[in-house]
């Protein structure tokens, strides 16, 4: 899917952004290694107030590091103002200018960096052409619709030709349709320049959908980096399994491990295969990851690999949910697709089987 090369666009070594001092200290970087390739729709993902617009700032050059170096395509940028940096941003309000046009908007980059007439307009047309925009080109913006703006903003950031283009929750301002449509519009676009994209999101939705690799940050560290499918399927500990969906933990125990493989045993005995994340050695009592899709309701017989009562069925339209109180006491959620007929065939209070995939289950770090 990616076609993302194995080098470096942007290399971060050891960053860290400390505010204030005393009790008002507030480290919103700690020590951050991190290497993004070229040609790589990279998303920055975590809750509110991780780290994830200040390590943008500090690549864009708005902030600097408390220490640690920020290198682009091996060049330590220290040294390099904002407007020298080949970098640009999309901010999550646009930036646009209200009473110009949309051309103009586009443009206005490239006359501030003094380039010729003939020039900026073959740009601009390229420009416009790329985010399908065209036949809008002399419309002012404050006459165009967010997504129209949205579009705009990221031709203009793209008009000057950056090398690595950072996005701050961009679209974080449309609705549901218009964030779905503008999320494969973004990712064509990447696509097309082959432009090092650094995208931020609090969604991970929005990261599992669009990015080649996704960096989970928490309180100013990375947690995990890897493919959509290594953080969904393979969190590595339970802050990721937690934010990046819904999904079930089980306490058991290691019973083997045999490679990369291990079995585990769960409360009844019962014995199934787990994986575990890199460079970990699991034993003793571990917790289990099991995604609720990973699993489907049976009967309460011997095949099933765990068994309990459910305790509520919840409709979510395409999906229902269902609870089930585990023998053991824990709630665990099966995930079941609704077919036409709209009945999941199970009700509340009933006694149920549960039947794990094979090669789903996931032993998160201690
Ligand atoms: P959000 O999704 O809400 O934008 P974020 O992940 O982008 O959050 P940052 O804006 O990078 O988070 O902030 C990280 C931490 O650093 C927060 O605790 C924030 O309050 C703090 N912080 C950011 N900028 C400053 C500043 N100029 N002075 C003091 N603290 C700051």
């Amino acid at each position: 899917m990616s076609s993302a090369s194995d080098k470096a666009a942007i290399e971060i070594r050891g960053v860290s952004r400390v505010y204030g001092t005393g009790p008002d200290k507030v480290t919103a970087l700690d020590g951050i290694f991190l290497k993004i390739k070229e040609n790589e729709f990279f998303t920055l993902l975590g809750p509110s107030g991780c780290g994830k617009t200040t390590l943008l700032r500090l690549i864009a050059g708005f902030d600097f590091p408390t220490t640690g170096e920020i290198l682009l395509h091996g060049e330590d940028i220290a040294p390099l103002p904002p407007f020298r940096r080949p970098v640009n941003t999309v901010f999550q309000s646009y930036a646009l200018f209200p009473h110009m046009s949309v051309a103009d908007n586009i443009g206005f980059g490239l006359k501030m960096l003094g380039k010729p007439k003939a020039e900026i307009e073959a740009r601009v047309a390229e420009m416009l052409e790329l985010v399908h925009m065209t036949k809008m080109r002399d419309r002012q913006v404050s006459q165009i619709s967010g997504g129209q703006q949205q579009r705009v903003a990221l031709a203009r950031a793209l008009a000057p030709k950056p090398k690595v283009l950072l996005l701050d929750e961009p679209l974080s301002a449309l609705d549901y349709k218009l964030r779905k449509e503008m999320q494969i519009e973004l990712k064509r676009v990447q696509a097309e320049t082959g432009i090092t994209f650094i995208f931020v999101t609090h969604d991970q939705e929005e990261a599992l959908t669009m990015s080649d690799r996704i960096a989970v940050m928490s309180t100013g560290s990375l947690r995990q980096v890897g493919s959509p499918w290594d953080i969904y399927d393979r969190p590595a500990e339970r802050f990721v399994a937690d934010f990046i969906g819904e999904t079930n933990f089980l306490e058991v125990e290691v019973a083997s491990v045999t490679g990369d493989r291990a079995s585990v045993r769960l409360r009844s005995g019962r014995e199934i295969p787990a994986t575990f994340p890199d460079n970990t050695t699991p034993s003793g009592k571990v917790t289990i990851v099991i995604r609720p899709e990973h699993a489907e309701v049976v009967e309460p017989t011997d095949a099933a690999t765990l068994k309990g009562t459910v305790e509520s069925v919840v409709y979510l339209g395409t999906d229902t949910n269902i609870n089930v109180r585990l023998d053991g006491g824990s709630l665990f959620t099966v995930r079941q697709q609704n077919s036409r007929s709209g009945s999941c065939g199970v009700t509340e209070g009933q006694g149920v089987g549960i039947l794990v995939s094979d090669d789903v289950a996931q032993i998160l770090r201690d």
